[in-house]
């Protein structure tokens, strides 16, 4: 039965080009499992964008003596380019500076005002003595009250990642003059998190198949539920749609809660540059429908709280009761998958300190697949872990290039010199028949782990069909049944070798589809298997040109199952799948890192 699955990946926020850390907790995991469910002839809407407003954008503009919208337009095509670059399959991947974006977080926040989840609340803002001007959370810095760092600003600790006030900070300070703000009463809209906490509960109590740290988490934030700011005191962001407010230039809806509601603006976009304005509904609306949410750990607050807090203030199913707005009923997250953090070379990644790799300085050096086959074998799935050059090397030499490599090159290599095409084969061994019935077996036994989001033990078991085949022709050795009399015998060694190669072709085309791309043209196909992510500039009604990611993945070859290999087409003239790496490149990437 063909399912709908919307991939929704976190948003990247647009003040610099994404780090190999950003890539491995939400991009490579989201895009893997969009592949197989494709494969699995399920229908994935995939979407993301940049994270554009807040206050760290303005700040570095300022710093920069750039607008935050020449900011935002400069980092948004970085970070495209650097998520095309892996070959993350988004079906839209878009910002949230578009009009669209706007309209769609108005419309959430004007009906969760209509059914009195906004709650407008007198709190204390801050003001420079000196001018009596409001002085944004951004202009305001002082100690965090959390961890003690002293340069947290009004909004955020940059430190330790908490969300504050300026209210909260100790000794507060004005980044303009230094002087001490003064707090005056302003108004401000909070989400009302407690009317909500009964739906939160009930709904979470029922997600018992998530990762059991992320559904611990998220079920102790409900001790603890008070209301929250949704508006915030800054110049830059979505207008407040209510009369009073949308021409205050000073206050604006707050980054976190227009950020979220990317996911259903960006689906209604994707439906609108398909060409079906209502298709978003299949996914949205739709109670069969499931939806699979990817990020990093510092996030989970964000999607397991605040986003589905608004979607049930949005449908009227808290305290207050209340009814859908527009876009009608609208579905809770089926999951939220999170990743833990991945370090470098014992570090935290760290720009400043150029304890880092950008994706695309390392795109620039080797191949999308061999970062992709690291982060699913080897990254931060359910526990913080470490990035080295000398594991990237040797992952990628011992088992890309001496293993599925070395399995593609044996077979293919072997089959062209004496058969020039997929031989036809006789009777089957015991070891030819045991090795076809593992291979087959897979789809069913990776399948089951990628629908879990289980990608290191997918990758595990598709590299052990790998392992099993490089072990067989080992075995069989295909190369010494030279005399006329073994050619049969040779040739059925050859053709279940090729008939497996074809399988792990496709178990393995969710984590590696540039290389099964490549395996597939040496087995003799033609035409796109797994496709490929571009980058198109598209524009709203009289707005400017933006890049956006979106790709045709439906018209692609790769299906999730083994297929009989076709005896008697000719194969390719053979070449290396990857590339060694050689032993110098651990010294010269550790020069390129900054020490301390
Ligand atoms: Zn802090």
């Amino acid at each position: 039965m063909t399912r709908h699955i919307l991939t929704a990946v976190a948003w990247p926020y647009a003040n610099g080009p994404r780090h190999i850390g950003h890539v491995s907790g939400f991009g490579v995991p989201s895009d893997v499992f969009s592949r197989y469910q494709r494969m699995a002839g399920n229908k994935v809407l995939m979407v993301s964008g940049t994270d554009e407003h807040g206050t760290p954008i303005l700040v570095q503009a300022e710093q920069e003596g750039v607008t935050a919208r020449e900011l935002a337009d400069r980092y948004n095509r970085v970070i495209v380019d650097d998520l095309q670059g892996l070959g993350l399959s988004y079906d839209l991947f878009t910002r949230t500076t578009t009009r669209n974006h706007y309209a769609v977080a108005q419309e959430l926040f004007k009906t969760l005002h209509r059914n009195g989840y906004m709650i407008e609340k007198t709190t204390k803002g801050a003001i420079s003595p000196s001018t009596g001007r409001t002085l944004p959370d951004r202009f305001i810095e002082g100690t965090c009250p959390i961890c003690g760092y002293p340069s947290a600003r009004g909004d955020q600790c940059d430190n330790c990642g908490n969300q504050l006030d300026p209210t909260d900070l100790i000794d507060p300070r004005s980044k303009i003059n230094g002087e001490t703000p003064q707090f005056v009463e302003t108004e401000h809209f909070f989400l009302d998190l407690p009317a909500l906490a009964e739906a939160l509960g009930s709904w979470l109590q029922t997600r018992t198949d998530w990762r059991p740290n992320v559904l611990k988490f998220s079920l102790n934030l409900l001790d603890d539920l008070k209301p929250r700011a949704m508006t915030r005191d800054i110049d830059w962001g979505v207008p407040v749609p209510l009369p009073g407010w949308e021409d205050n230039p000073n206050k604006r809806l707050y980054v976190w809660f227009d950020a979220v509601i990317g996911y259903l603006s960006a689906s209604v976009e994707w439906a609108r540059r398909s060409g079906e304005p209502d298709a978003w509904k299949s996914w949205w609306c739709n109670p069969e429908a499931s939806s699979f949410y990817f990020m990093g750990k510092d996030n989970i607050t964000f999607h397991s709280q605040i986003w589905p807090a608004e979607l049930l203030g949005y449908n009227g199913l808290g305290a207050h009761g209340g009814s859908p707005g527009e876009f009608g009923t609208l579905q809770l997250p089926t999951e939220v998958v999170s990743s833990e953090f991945l370090t470098m070379e014992g570090k935290k990644f760290s720009s400043s300190r150029r304890v880092v790799i950008y994706v695309n300085d390392f795109l620039e050096r080797y191949d999308a697949d061999s970062l992709r086959y690291f982060i699913a074998a080897a990254g931060p799935e359910n526990q913080d872990t470490d990035f080295t050059w000398t594991e990237f090397r040797r992952r990628n030499n011992d088992e890309l290039v001496a293993g599925w490599g070395n399995l593609v090159n044996r077979s293919i290599s072997l089959a062209a010199k004496n058969v020039g095409a997929v031989p036809t084969p006789g009777t089957l061994t015991e070891a030819d028949a045991a090795l076809l019935d593992t291979s087959k077996a897979a789809f069913a036994s990776v399948g089951a782990l990628l629908e879990r989001s289980r990608f290191k033990a997918a990758i595990g078991e598709a590299m052990r069909v790998v392992g099993e085949a490089n072990k067989y022709l080992s075995d069989q050795a295909p190369w010494s049944l030279k005399d006329p009399s073994q050619h049969e015998r040779r040739d059925t060694v050859l053709h279940t070798a090729l008939q497996v190669v074809d399988d792990c072709k496709a178990l393995l085309t969710p984590f590696l589809p540039h290389s099964a791309q490549k395996v597939h043209e040496l087995l003799g196909e033609s035409g796109v298997w797994s496709g490929s992510p571009e980058v198109r500039e598209v524009s709203e009604e009289g707005g400017p040109d933006y890049p956006v990611i979106q790709g045709d993945y439906a018209s692609a070859a790769a299906r999730w199952a083994s297929r009989p290999i076709e005896v008697g087409r000719p194969l390719a003239p053979p070449k290396p799948v990857f590339k060694k790496l050689d032993e110098s490149i651990v010294e010269d990437e550790l020069a390129r890192l900054g020490g301390e």
